[in-house]
């Protein structure tokens, strides 16, 4: 028996080194959904590894005894598998969750955590989330496009002759009709530990500060700083690509922006795109912002619809710092929500 057991733990300490082999290499570390990048000792990225829509990016952070998650994912089957495939790169199990924002593609995991974690958020969030979330745009446009889309993909895999090229749509058709599944099983479960302007948590050897800096890509935008580590979570407040702008405040968001760059940070690990270092792709997205708020004003004072006007805002100039600009134009709930707070202040 005895012999049995060392046997055991030999191979599972040997497995363990050669897990923890591969995440310190620095190539992503592939599990499941998942890939895991880690950014400094126990400090790790998790993005989509294209085998299902998990939403957005969570960074996840060690302390002695556990793990913190910030954002638990776009629904419970995707915080299920972050759970499962965070075993990974680390035993230590899931213990606290924080909700970067209320937005459904961070936070509909959240009851997967709930029963064994706390899930923090700001106070908003939480009066956000015991509203009738599931019936109001931004979630709904993660729905409704979708046969529409499905199809439109599915010609596209009709005519496709590359072999590699037709596997990838073939997934994202996948991915998408189960999706639409998935969402089947949300309950949304807003945080159940808030708070209105700072928390810290101290946990083991790390500090960890959870800050709400003014509203932005919403009124609940939270971020999450590590002092030592100089590294900030922003979730939308500040991605490395154009944030959506359909729920936002966008002129105290360049203000809000202006507080994020007060913190002394070099690393940013935002909520979609890429790791990012450094605050020059702050400033470029508050041009951004000015320009957009500039462009849409004066459409709106010519008379053109919401819809009109979308087409017509270039923001090109902007393509170099914020990747995911490819020609003019921009996103018509941004330019919506633009019309709706010059008619209704908030
Ligand atoms: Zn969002």
């Amino acid at each position: 028996m005895r012999v049995r057991m060392t046997v055991l733990f030999v191979a599972l300490f040997a497995g363990w080194i050669w897990l923890d082999a591969r995440a310190q290499s620095g190539a992503p570390l592939v599990s499941g959904a998942h890939r895991f990048e880690k950014v400094t000792d126990g400090v790790y990225y998790a993005t989509a590894s294209g085998t299902m829509n998990v939403g957005s990016n969570s960074p996840v952070i060690l302390t002695d005894d556990e793990a913190l998650v910030i954002d638990s994912e776009i629904t419970p089957a995707a915080g299920r598998a972050l759970v499962a495939d965070l075993k990974a790169v680390t035993p230590k199990p899931v213990r606290y969750v924080v909700d970067s924002h209320y937005h459904y593609d961070h936070s509909h995991g959240n009851q997967v955590f709930t029963p064994t974690a706390q899930v923090i958020g700001h106070d908003n969030t939480r009066r956000r989330m015991l509203t009738n979330v599931l019936e109001q745009f931004t979630y709904l446009n993660s729905v409704q496009p979708i046969p529409a889309r499905v199809e439109a993909l599915k010609q596209r895999i009709a005519q496709e002759k590359d072999p590699q090229q037709k596997a990838t749509l073939e997934r994202q058709v996948a991915n998408s009709l189960a999706y639409l599944e998935q969402v089947k099983e949300t309950i949304v479960t807003p945080p159940n530990l808030t708070f209105d302007k700072a928390m810290t948590l101290h946990r083991g050897g790390r500090e960890i500060r959870i800050l709400y800096l003014g509203r932005g890509h919403t009124d609940t935008d939270v971020v999450v700083y590590l002092p030592k580590e100089r590294i900030v979570c922003t979730g939308d407040l500040m991605e490395s690509i154009v944030s959506y702008m359909g729920d936002s405040y966008p002129e105290e968001w360049i203000a809000t922006l202006e507080k994020l760059k007060a913190i002394d940070f070099d690393t940013v690990m935002p909520g979609h795109g890429v790791v990012f270092k450094g605050k020059s792709k702050i400033d470029a997205f508050q041009n951004y912002l000015r320009d957009v708020i500039t462009q849409v004003a004066a459409l709106r004072k010519q008379g053109l619809s919401a819809e009109a006007a979308a087409p017509k805002v270039d923001v090109t100039k902007y393509a170099s710092e914020l990747p995911s600009i490819r020609g003019v134009g921009i996103d018509v709930a941004a330019v919506r929500r633009i019309y709706q707070l010059a008619d209704h202040p908030e």
